[in-house]
Protein backbone atom coordinates (compact mmCIF):
# COMPACT_ATOMS: atom_id res chain seq x y z
CA UNK A 1 0.00 0.00 0.00
CA UNK A 2 1.53 3.18 -1.28
CA UNK A 3 0.98 5.76 1.96
CA UNK A 4 0.46 9.13 -0.20
CA UNK A 5 -3.20 7.50 -0.89
CA UNK A 6 -3.96 7.58 2.64
CA UNK A 7 -5.68 11.12 4.00
CA UNK A 8 -3.46 10.92 7.77
CA UNK A 9 -6.21 13.44 9.62
CA UNK A 10 -4.23 12.54 12.72
CA UNK A 11 -0.99 13.76 11.77
CA UNK A 12 -2.74 16.90 9.97
CA UNK A 13 -4.76 17.59 13.18
CA UNK A 14 -1.66 17.92 15.19
CA UNK A 15 -0.34 20.38 13.08
CA UNK A 16 -3.51 22.12 13.09
CA UNK A 17 -3.55 22.18 17.13
CA UNK A 18 0.73 23.61 16.57
CA UNK A 19 -1.22 26.41 14.55
CA UNK A 20 -4.12 27.02 17.14
CA UNK A 21 -1.47 27.12 19.83
CA UNK A 22 0.92 29.27 17.88
CA UNK A 23 -2.36 31.69 17.01
CA UNK A 24 -3.58 31.58 20.84
CA UNK A 25 -0.39 32.60 22.17
CA UNK A 26 -0.34 35.71 19.72
CA UNK A 27 -4.00 36.50 21.08
CA UNK A 28 -3.14 35.60 24.31
CA UNK A 29 -0.77 38.62 24.41
CA UNK A 30 -2.15 41.11 22.56
CA UNK A 31 -5.63 40.89 24.66
CA UNK A 32 -4.49 39.37 27.82
CA UNK A 33 -7.21 37.26 28.23
CA UNK A 34 -6.81 33.44 27.53
CA UNK A 35 -9.82 31.90 25.42
CA UNK A 36 -12.02 29.41 27.56
CA UNK A 37 -13.89 26.59 26.29
CA UNK A 38 -16.75 24.84 28.46
CA UNK A 39 -17.57 21.32 27.97
CA UNK A 40 -21.11 20.53 29.74
CA UNK A 41 -21.20 16.81 30.14
CA UNK A 42 -24.70 15.41 31.10
CA UNK A 43 -24.73 11.55 32.57
CA UNK A 44 -23.03 8.64 31.98
CA UNK A 45 -22.64 7.94 28.83
CA UNK A 46 -19.02 5.91 27.99
CA UNK A 47 -18.40 6.92 24.58
CA UNK A 48 -18.83 10.92 25.47
CA UNK A 49 -17.21 10.75 28.50
CA UNK A 50 -14.19 9.78 26.34
CA UNK A 51 -14.84 12.23 24.15
CA UNK A 52 -15.13 14.89 26.54
CA UNK A 53 -11.84 13.99 28.61
CA UNK A 54 -10.28 14.38 24.82
CA UNK A 55 -11.80 17.61 24.04
CA UNK A 56 -10.64 18.88 27.35
CA UNK A 57 -6.56 17.06 27.24
CA UNK A 58 -6.20 18.79 23.44
CA UNK A 59 -7.92 22.29 24.76
CA UNK A 60 -4.89 22.49 27.54
CA UNK A 61 -2.15 21.52 24.96
CA UNK A 62 -3.03 23.89 22.63
CA UNK A 63 -2.72 26.61 25.97
CA UNK A 64 -6.52 27.38 26.41
CA UNK A 65 -8.01 27.20 29.39
CA UNK A 66 -10.98 24.26 29.88
CA UNK A 67 -14.25 24.49 32.10
CA UNK A 68 -15.87 21.39 32.65
CA UNK A 69 -19.23 20.95 33.63
CA UNK A 70 -20.56 17.73 34.89
CA UNK A 71 -24.29 16.84 35.67
CA UNK A 72 -26.20 14.24 37.04
CA UNK A 73 -28.35 12.46 34.14
CA UNK A 74 -31.45 13.27 36.27
CA UNK A 75 -30.84 16.93 36.20
CA UNK A 76 -33.90 19.33 35.03
CA UNK A 77 -33.80 20.97 31.71
CA UNK A 78 -34.40 24.23 33.64
CA UNK A 79 -31.10 23.68 35.58
CA UNK A 80 -29.58 22.49 32.57
CA UNK A 81 -30.36 25.68 30.41
CA UNK A 82 -29.81 27.98 33.57
CA UNK A 83 -26.05 26.68 33.56
CA UNK A 84 -26.08 27.43 29.47
CA UNK A 85 -27.69 30.90 30.52
CA UNK A 86 -24.71 31.60 32.59
CA UNK A 87 -21.59 30.54 31.05
CA UNK A 88 -23.61 32.62 27.95
CA UNK A 89 -22.86 35.65 30.66
CA UNK A 90 -19.07 34.68 31.30
CA UNK A 91 -16.76 36.74 29.92
CA UNK A 92 -13.69 33.52 30.88
CA UNK A 93 -16.19 31.07 28.35
CA UNK A 94 -15.70 31.90 24.51
CA UNK A 95 -16.92 28.62 23.62
CA UNK A 96 -19.88 26.19 25.16
CA UNK A 97 -20.33 22.82 24.03
CA UNK A 98 -22.88 20.88 25.31
CA UNK A 99 -21.97 16.93 24.70
CA UNK A 100 -24.69 15.60 22.46
CA UNK A 101 -26.62 12.93 23.00
CA UNK A 102 -28.63 14.30 26.11
CA UNK A 103 -30.74 12.28 27.97
CA UNK A 104 -34.46 11.74 26.55
CA UNK A 105 -36.49 14.15 29.15
CA UNK A 106 -34.30 17.09 28.19
CA UNK A 107 -34.72 18.62 24.54
CA UNK A 108 -31.65 19.05 22.85
CA UNK A 109 -32.65 21.50 20.09
CA UNK A 110 -34.12 24.03 23.10
CA UNK A 111 -30.85 23.99 25.01
CA UNK A 112 -28.43 24.41 21.78
CA UNK A 113 -31.00 27.01 20.48
CA UNK A 114 -30.05 28.59 23.93
CA UNK A 115 -26.27 29.00 23.42
CA UNK A 116 -25.41 32.50 22.22
CA UNK A 117 -24.38 32.01 18.62
CA UNK A 118 -20.88 33.42 19.44
CA UNK A 119 -20.09 31.20 21.64
CA UNK A 120 -21.63 27.70 19.61
CA UNK A 121 -18.43 26.28 18.88
CA UNK A 122 -20.42 23.55 17.83
CA UNK A 123 -21.62 25.07 15.13
CA UNK A 124 -25.32 24.03 15.75
CA UNK A 125 -27.23 27.04 16.45
CA UNK A 126 -29.90 27.86 14.36
CA UNK A 127 -28.45 31.50 13.67
CA UNK A 128 -25.22 29.43 12.46
CA UNK A 129 -26.95 27.11 10.53
CA UNK A 130 -28.93 29.88 8.70
CA UNK A 131 -25.23 31.70 7.91
CA UNK A 132 -23.97 28.89 6.89
CA UNK A 133 -26.36 28.10 3.94
CA UNK A 134 -26.46 31.65 2.95
CA UNK A 135 -22.66 31.63 2.80
CA UNK A 136 -22.06 33.68 5.57
CA UNK A 137 -19.19 33.54 8.14
CA UNK A 138 -20.45 31.48 10.76
CA UNK A 139 -19.29 28.70 13.49
CA UNK A 140 -19.35 25.06 11.10
CA UNK A 141 -19.47 22.44 12.77
CA UNK A 142 -16.44 20.27 13.58
CA UNK A 143 -16.44 17.35 11.71
CA UNK A 144 -17.80 18.52 8.54
CA UNK A 145 -15.01 21.59 8.53
CA UNK A 146 -12.60 19.09 9.25
CA UNK A 147 -13.91 16.79 6.29
CA UNK A 148 -13.58 20.28 4.26
CA UNK A 149 -10.03 20.54 5.36
CA UNK A 150 -8.75 17.37 4.23
CA UNK A 151 -10.75 18.19 1.16
CA UNK A 152 -9.32 21.45 0.46
CA UNK A 153 -5.61 20.16 1.13
CA UNK A 154 -6.04 18.12 -2.25
CA UNK A 155 -8.01 20.54 -4.12
CA UNK A 156 -9.41 23.44 -3.14
CA UNK A 157 -12.17 24.20 -6.10
CA UNK A 158 -14.33 21.57 -6.38
CA UNK A 159 -15.59 22.39 -9.35
CA UNK A 160 -17.45 20.02 -11.76
CA UNK A 161 -16.80 17.06 -9.17
CA UNK A 162 -19.60 15.40 -8.11
CA UNK A 163 -19.72 15.07 -4.12
CA UNK A 164 -22.34 12.14 -2.65
CA UNK A 165 -22.95 12.43 1.11
CA UNK A 166 -24.59 9.58 2.59
CA UNK A 167 -26.33 11.00 5.76
CA UNK A 168 -28.30 13.68 6.28
CA UNK A 169 -28.13 14.71 10.13
CA UNK A 170 -27.30 18.14 10.99
CA UNK A 171 -24.72 17.53 12.49
CA UNK A 172 -22.52 16.04 10.06
CA UNK A 173 -24.53 15.56 6.55
CA UNK A 174 -26.42 19.06 6.02
CA UNK A 175 -23.62 21.04 6.85
CA UNK A 176 -21.48 19.25 4.59
CA UNK A 177 -23.49 19.56 1.61
CA UNK A 178 -23.55 23.39 2.45
CA UNK A 179 -19.53 23.54 3.14
CA UNK A 180 -18.96 21.43 -0.57
CA UNK A 181 -21.62 23.56 -2.27
CA UNK A 182 -19.42 26.92 -1.24
CA UNK A 183 -16.29 24.93 -2.99
CA UNK A 184 -17.87 24.90 -5.87
CA UNK A 185 -19.26 20.76 -5.94
CA UNK A 186 -22.11 19.69 -7.46
CA UNK A 187 -23.99 17.49 -4.41
CA UNK A 188 -25.86 15.16 -3.70
CA UNK A 189 -27.29 13.77 -0.31
CA UNK A 190 -28.34 10.11 0.21
CA UNK A 191 -30.14 8.69 3.52
CA UNK A 192 -31.89 5.90 4.62
CA UNK A 193 -35.29 6.50 1.96
CA UNK A 194 -32.66 6.97 -1.17
CA UNK A 195 -32.97 4.24 -3.65
CA UNK A 196 -30.06 2.03 -5.03
CA UNK A 197 -27.41 4.01 -3.40
CA UNK A 198 -25.17 1.88 -4.80
CA UNK A 199 -25.24 3.56 -8.54
CA UNK A 200 -25.46 6.84 -6.88
CA UNK A 201 -21.96 6.25 -4.78
CA UNK A 202 -20.42 5.29 -8.19
CA UNK A 203 -21.31 8.39 -9.94
CA UNK A 204 -19.04 9.90 -7.05
CA UNK A 205 -15.44 11.97 -7.24
CA UNK A 206 -16.51 12.45 -3.40
CA UNK A 207 -17.45 10.05 -1.43
CA UNK A 208 -18.33 11.01 2.48
CA UNK A 209 -20.28 7.87 4.29
CA UNK A 210 -21.87 9.26 7.27
CA UNK A 211 -23.94 6.87 8.53
CA UNK A 212 -23.26 4.37 11.61
CA UNK A 213 -23.16 1.17 9.75
CA UNK A 214 -20.04 -0.72 9.80
CA UNK A 215 -18.44 -0.87 6.63
CA UNK A 216 -21.48 -0.51 4.51
CA UNK A 217 -20.08 1.15 1.80
CA UNK A 218 -18.31 -1.64 -0.67
CA UNK A 219 -15.41 -1.42 -3.04
CA UNK A 220 -16.89 -2.11 -6.45
CA UNK A 221 -19.45 1.07 -5.57
CA UNK A 222 -16.39 3.26 -5.73
CA UNK A 223 -15.20 5.16 -8.79
CA UNK A 224 -11.83 4.22 -9.59
CA UNK A 225 -10.11 7.22 -8.80
CA UNK A 226 -12.63 8.37 -5.93
CA UNK A 227 -11.62 10.14 -2.48
CA UNK A 228 -13.91 8.34 -0.15
CA UNK A 229 -13.85 10.94 3.16
CA UNK A 230 -15.27 8.59 5.72
CA UNK A 231 -16.99 10.35 8.45
CA UNK A 232 -18.49 7.18 10.28
CA UNK A 233 -16.45 5.87 13.22
CA UNK A 234 -18.29 2.01 14.61
CA UNK A 235 -17.04 -0.20 17.25
CA UNK A 236 -17.24 -3.25 16.43
CA UNK A 237 -15.99 -6.92 17.80
CA UNK A 238 -13.51 -8.81 14.90
CA UNK A 239 -11.42 -12.03 15.70
CA UNK A 240 -12.42 -11.86 19.50
CA UNK A 241 -10.93 -8.17 19.50
CA UNK A 242 -12.59 -4.79 20.33
CA UNK A 243 -11.94 -2.46 16.88
CA UNK A 244 -13.19 0.72 15.62
CA UNK A 245 -14.43 0.87 11.82
CA UNK A 246 -15.17 3.35 9.09
CA UNK A 247 -18.96 3.46 7.55
CA UNK A 248 -16.76 2.56 4.46
CA UNK A 249 -15.15 -1.21 3.93
CA UNK A 250 -11.69 0.67 4.11
CA UNK A 251 -9.55 -2.39 2.37
CA UNK A 252 -12.07 -2.76 -0.55
CA UNK A 253 -12.77 0.94 -1.00
CA UNK A 254 -8.42 1.66 -0.67
CA UNK A 255 -8.20 0.12 -4.33
CA UNK A 256 -10.74 2.18 -5.54
CA UNK A 257 -9.92 5.26 -3.94
CA UNK A 258 -7.40 7.85 -4.99
CA UNK A 259 -7.30 9.25 -1.39
CA UNK A 260 -8.73 7.84 1.45
CA UNK A 261 -9.29 8.49 5.50
CA UNK A 262 -8.59 5.70 7.40
CA UNK A 263 -10.47 4.78 10.88
CA UNK A 264 -9.03 5.67 13.23
CA UNK A 265 -7.02 8.57 12.66
CA UNK A 266 -8.92 9.86 9.84
CA UNK A 267 -11.45 12.24 10.39
CA UNK A 268 -12.19 11.85 14.13
CA UNK A 269 -9.23 13.62 15.39
CA UNK A 270 -9.87 16.95 12.93
CA UNK A 271 -13.00 17.15 14.78
CA UNK A 272 -11.32 17.75 17.99
CA UNK A 273 -9.24 20.39 16.09
CA UNK A 274 -11.69 21.97 14.64
CA UNK A 275 -13.26 22.89 17.95
CA UNK A 276 -10.12 24.38 18.75
CA UNK A 277 -9.92 26.28 15.73
CA UNK A 278 -13.82 27.65 16.28
CA UNK A 279 -13.02 28.47 19.75
CA UNK A 280 -9.70 30.11 18.53
CA UNK A 281 -11.63 31.80 15.80
CA UNK A 282 -14.57 33.44 18.03
CA UNK A 283 -12.05 34.51 20.78
CA UNK A 284 -10.71 37.11 18.61
CA UNK A 285 -14.29 38.23 18.02
CA UNK A 286 -14.96 38.47 21.78
CA UNK A 287 -11.69 39.91 22.35
CA UNK A 288 -12.69 42.67 20.04
CA UNK A 289 -9.28 41.76 17.90
CA UNK A 290 -9.18 41.85 14.12
CA UNK A 291 -9.81 37.43 13.17
CA UNK A 292 -7.05 36.13 10.90
CA UNK A 293 -8.12 34.11 7.48
CA UNK A 294 -8.74 30.62 8.47
CA UNK A 295 -6.84 30.14 5.15
CA UNK A 296 -3.46 32.25 6.87
CA UNK A 297 -3.88 29.66 9.82
CA UNK A 298 -3.97 27.19 7.87
CA UNK A 299 -1.81 27.59 5.06
CA UNK A 300 0.98 24.93 4.17
CA UNK A 301 0.22 22.23 6.52
P1 LIG B 1 -27.22 9.97 12.50
O1 LIG B 1 -27.69 8.67 13.04
O2 LIG B 1 -27.74 11.24 13.06
O3 LIG B 1 -27.53 10.00 10.93
C1 LIG B 1 -27.29 8.88 10.14
C2 LIG B 1 -27.74 9.17 8.74
O4 LIG B 1 -27.53 7.99 7.96
C3 LIG B 1 -29.24 9.51 8.63
O5 LIG B 1 -29.42 10.61 7.78
C4 LIG B 1 -29.85 8.25 8.04
O6 LIG B 1 -30.93 8.46 7.18
C5 LIG B 1 -28.69 7.70 7.22
N1 LIG B 1 -28.84 6.26 7.02
C6 LIG B 1 -29.13 5.31 7.94
N2 LIG B 1 -29.19 4.09 7.37
C7 LIG B 1 -28.94 4.27 6.07
C8 LIG B 1 -28.87 3.41 4.96
N3 LIG B 1 -29.07 2.10 5.07
N4 LIG B 1 -28.60 3.94 3.75
C9 LIG B 1 -28.39 5.27 3.60
N5 LIG B 1 -28.44 6.14 4.62
C10 LIG B 1 -28.72 5.65 5.84
O7 LIG B 1 -25.63 9.91 12.56
P2 LIG B 1 -24.52 11.07 12.59
O8 LIG B 1 -24.63 11.91 11.39
O9 LIG B 1 -24.49 11.72 13.91
O10 LIG B 1 -23.21 10.16 12.49
C11 LIG B 1 -22.94 9.34 11.39
C12 LIG B 1 -21.67 8.56 11.63
O11 LIG B 1 -20.60 9.45 11.81
C13 LIG B 1 -21.68 7.68 12.88
O12 LIG B 1 -20.90 6.52 12.62
C14 LIG B 1 -20.99 8.52 13.91
O13 LIG B 1 -20.35 7.75 14.90
C15 LIG B 1 -19.96 9.21 13.06
N6 LIG B 1 -19.53 10.49 13.58
C16 LIG B 1 -18.19 10.72 13.59
C17 LIG B 1 -17.69 11.91 14.02
C18 LIG B 1 -16.23 12.10 13.96
O14 LIG B 1 -15.70 12.90 14.69
N7 LIG B 1 -15.54 11.44 13.04
C19 LIG B 1 -18.55 12.94 14.58
C20 LIG B 1 -19.96 12.67 14.42
C21 LIG B 1 -20.41 11.46 13.96
P3 LIG B 1 -32.37 9.04 7.69
O15 LIG B 1 -32.16 10.50 7.91
O16 LIG B 1 -33.27 8.74 6.58
O17 LIG B 1 -32.68 8.30 8.96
Amino acid sequence: MSENKIIDGKEISEKIRKRIKSFGSELIEKSGKVPGLAVVLVGENPASRVYVRNKTEKTKEVGFQSIEHKLNEDVSEEKLLGLVEKLNKDDNVQGILVQLPLPKHINSDKVLDSILPVKDVDGFHAVNVGKLWSGLNSLVPCTPLGCSILLKMINDDLSGQHAVIIGRSNIVGKPMAALLLGMNATVSICHSRTKDLPAIVRQADIVVPAVGIPEMVKGDWIREGAVVIDVGINRIERDGKNILVGDANYNECYDKASRITPVPGGVGPMTIACLLLNTLLTSYTQFDLEMPDLSSILKDL
